[in-house]
């Protein structure tokens, strides 16, 4: 039995759960740990069960629980090591100094110590080192850290850990785009994406002869892509924006045209062009992920999509379903 169950989809959130019999992973955690564990509660998935988390990109969209989740849980974290070095540099807070507080800090330093180098040494070498030089600052609390009433409390070295270093994770375990691995009885097989992040991903994964494709976040559809999106049984893709909606839309300028530039968002007519032209139809289930809730409708993605697939087998494939932001689908059993 494999079941496929998205729990988020949308800029403000993606996550989706791949269970088998035996193993159980989830597709990014967009979520915070107590939303991500409340839906899967809510498809009768027990949380505690998870064996690992995977990740396509360190977009928060699609990491900003993984941190908690994974250490409330002790569970591995799977992503590319470019994704993980990213991740590290963003959560990790930082301040600039300029370089006269930097010298300040330095004299203080060398005062108290009693064999102290002349203070003007210091300018010396100081100059080895960039005019602005990065000092750690306050770490920033987990997003999940206190448990609800009825949770399991986070173990006492794993808050201490968070406390400590807000990037700490029980166990990392890098992959490249390319290299298939295995997790339990799934094989998971990552692959590069056009889109503005450090080393983002795709997957298909396999398992008891079930090919379940994700692809969203990414800008346009490559041969390389349109090659891991055939002979799938589900297929999950982006169709996020309606390109007239995205025009008149509220976003600034800059925005709109990083959502439309070949690493931006999927438009719902480039889904469509490639459902109706390159994809092979074989898919029982085709879902439409990662829509825009300011510059698309479910309706118009919909239809575009309904029109592509109008040639494919329709009798028992290419059944069309739209993941949402705010609700779980229905879990899809094979
Ligand atoms: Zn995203
Ligand atoms: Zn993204």
């Amino acid at each position: 039995m494999v079941r496929f169950t998205v729990l988020a989809s949308g800029s403000k959130g993606n996550c989706s759960l791949l269970s088998t019999g035996s193993t159980r992973i989830l597709v990014d955690a967009g979520l915070s740990c107590r939303e991500l564990f409340r839906r899967m509660r809510q498809v009768d998935e027990d949380p505690a069960s998870l064996d690992a988390i995977v990740i396509t990109h360190e977009h928060s969209d699609h990491i900003q629980g993984m941190a908690t989740t994974a250490r409330r849980l002790g569970i591995p974290v799977y992503l590319s090591e470019g994704t993980h070095r990213e991740w590290v540099r963003q959560i990790t807070p930082r301040k600039r100094i300029t370089y006269a507080e930097w010298l300040a800090d330095y004299r203080e330093r060398q005062s108290r110590k009693p064999d102290s180098a002349a203070p003007e040494d210091a300018g010396r070498e100081a100059a080895d080192l960039p005019i602005s030089l990065e000092a750690g600052a306050e770490p920033v609390p987990p997003d999940c850290g206190e448990p609800e009433a009825g949770e399991e409390p986070v173990a006492t070295k794993d808050a201490q850990a968070a406390k400590a270093d807000p990037a700490a994770l029980p166990d990392v375990r890098y992959f490249r785009p390319g290299e298939s691995f295995r997790i339990g009885n799934i094989d998971v097989s990552p692959f590069t994406i056009p889109h503005d992040a450090a080393d983002p991903v795709g997957f298909v994964f396999g398992s008891a002869g079930v090919r379940v494709a994700v692809a969203t976040d990414l800008g346009y559809v490559p041969p390389n892509v349109a090659a891991q999106l055939q002979r799938c049984d589900l297929l999950m893709i982006e169709s996020n924006h309606d390109l007239e909606m995205l025009r008149d839309g509220p976003y600034p300028w800059s925005v709109k045209q990083r959502v439309l530039s070949r690493v931006g968002h999927l438009s719902n007519d480039a889904a469509a062009d490639f459902l109706e032209q390159t994809y092979d139809g074989s898919a029982t289930w085709v879902i439409l992920a990662h829509l825009s809730e300011s510059n698309n409708l479910p309706e118009l993605a919909r239809i575009s999509a309904e029109r592509a697939l109008a040639g494919k087998p329709s009798l028992l494939g290419n059944r069309l379903l739209l993941a949402a932001q705010d609700q779980p689908l229905d879990p899809i059993a094979f």
